[in-house]
C-alpha cells in the first residue's frame, strides 16, 4: 500500500510529497516540529503536544492559523488513508516558501505544513535492557525550549554517540558544568536518597513532554523529584540513571562512558516508572475509547 503524507493542504504519495527549494524550511533550517505518538488511534499527550508547538511558533513569530483541532482532523484522516492505528506523527511547519533573504519575508506568506505518519507500536512485554550513553559538549544554541528544525548540533552528538556504540550522548553545558539534557531525549538520575533528578525548565533544556508526565507519574507516586542542574560528579553517586522522550518512553541507562552505574543493572524506580508510564498510556488509550 502507498504511504500518504500530508504537504501544504494535500494528501499526496509519500515519493511525490516535495516542498519548494525556496521553502524557508529548507533553505534556513526555519521551522519547527512535533513528534506525537499515536497508540490504537488515541494520541498520548495531545494538548501538551500543540501547546509546545504553539510556544515555538510563537517564539519564532511563526503565523500559522491552523488550530490543534484542525491537525488532529488531518492526522485522522491520514491514519484513514494508511490504515494505520498505531504510529507515530511528525508535524513540520516553517515560515513558508519565498525568496532567500535572511529577514522575515515582507509580504505574508503561508507557512508550510508537512505532516507524515510512521508505524510504531510499543511493546510493553518486551523485556527492558540497559543502555550506554556517552557525554559530550551541549554546543546549541541558547533557546533549546524551542522545537526547532535547526538541529545540526544535535545530529553531530548523536552521531558521535552512534559511532561509540552509545544510544545517547549526555550533554554538558561547558560554562556551568551542568548537565542539561541528550541530543534527542531528557535526562534523568536517582540518587542515593532515591530522589530524581533533572535539569529544570528554562532555555537550556527542551521541555521533554515525557519528561512532564514522567514527573507527574513520579510525583503521583510518592516519588521526589528535584528540578535543579546537577554536574557530572552527581552521575558518578547516582543510583540509576534514564533517558526520556516520546519516541523512545522510558530508556534505563547503565553505563556513561566508563561509569558503570548500579553494577551494569536497571534500577527498581527505573523499572517502576517506565511500568507507571505504561499504565498512563493504556488509560489514555481505555478513557478515549
Ligand atoms: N530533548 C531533545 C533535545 C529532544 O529532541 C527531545 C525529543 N524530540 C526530547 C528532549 C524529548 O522530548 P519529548 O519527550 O517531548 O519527545
Amino acid at each position: 500500500m502507498a504511504r500518504i503524507s500530508y504537504v501544504n493542504g494535500r494528501f499526496v504519495n509519500h515519493r511525490d510529497a516535495y516542498v519548494h527549494i525556496d521553502d524557508r524550511g529548507y533553505q534556513f533550517a526555519d521551522g519547527v516540529y512535533e513528534v506525537m505518538l499515536v497508540q490504537n488511534c488515541v494520541m498520548i499527550d495531545a494538548d501538551p503536544h500543540f501547546q509546545r508547538l504553539t510556544h515555538s511558533l510563537a517564539e519564532l513569530r511563526i503565523e500559522c492559523d491552523v488550530s490543534a483541532r484542525s491537525f488532529g482532523l488531518i492526522i485522522t484522516e491520514l491514519q484513514r488513508r494508511n490504515k494505520v492505528t498505531d504510529y507515530f506523527v511528525y508535524l513540520q511547519i516553517t515560515r513558508g516558501v519565498a525568496p532567500r533573504n535572511h529577514q522575515f519575508p515582507t509580504e505574508r506568506i503561508k507557512p508550510s505544513i508537512v505532516i507524515t505518519l510512521s508505524p510504531f507500536k510499543i511493546d510493553f512485554s518486551k523485556e527492558i535492557i540497559g543502555y550506554q550513553a556517552i557525554t559530550g559538549e551541549d554546543i546549541r544554541w541558547k533557546r533549546k525550549d524551542i522545537k526547532s528544525i535547526s538541529l545540526l548540533p544535535n545530529i553531530l552528538a548523536k552521531q558521535e554517540a552512534i559511532e561509540n556504540d552509545a544510544i545517547e550522548i549526555v550533554l554538558i553545558d561547558k560554562e556551568s558544568g551542568y548537565i542539561t539534557e541528550c541530543s534527542a531525549s531528557n535526562f534523568f538520575i536517582v540518587d542515593s536518597s532515591n530522589n530524581l533528578r533533572t535539569h529544570p525548565l528554562g532555555h537550556h533544556i527542551l521541555g521533554g513532554i515525557t519528561r512532564t508526565t514522567l514527573i507527574t507519574i513520579a510525583r503521583q507516586n510518592d516519588l521526589n523529584v528535584i528540578e535543579e542542574p546537577f554536574k557530572l560528579e552527581d552521575v558518578v553517586e547516582a543510583k540509576e540513571a534514564f533517558i526520556t522522550s516520546t519516541t523512545k518512553g522510558l530508556y534505563p541507562i547503565t553505563k556513561i562512558d566508563d561509569m558503570v552505574i548500579n553494577h551494569g543493572e536497571i534500577g527498581a524506580i527505573s523499572r517502576k516508572i517506565r511500568k507507571l508510564y505504561q499504565q498512563y498510556i493504556e488509560e489514555q488509550i481505555s478513557n478515549e475509547l
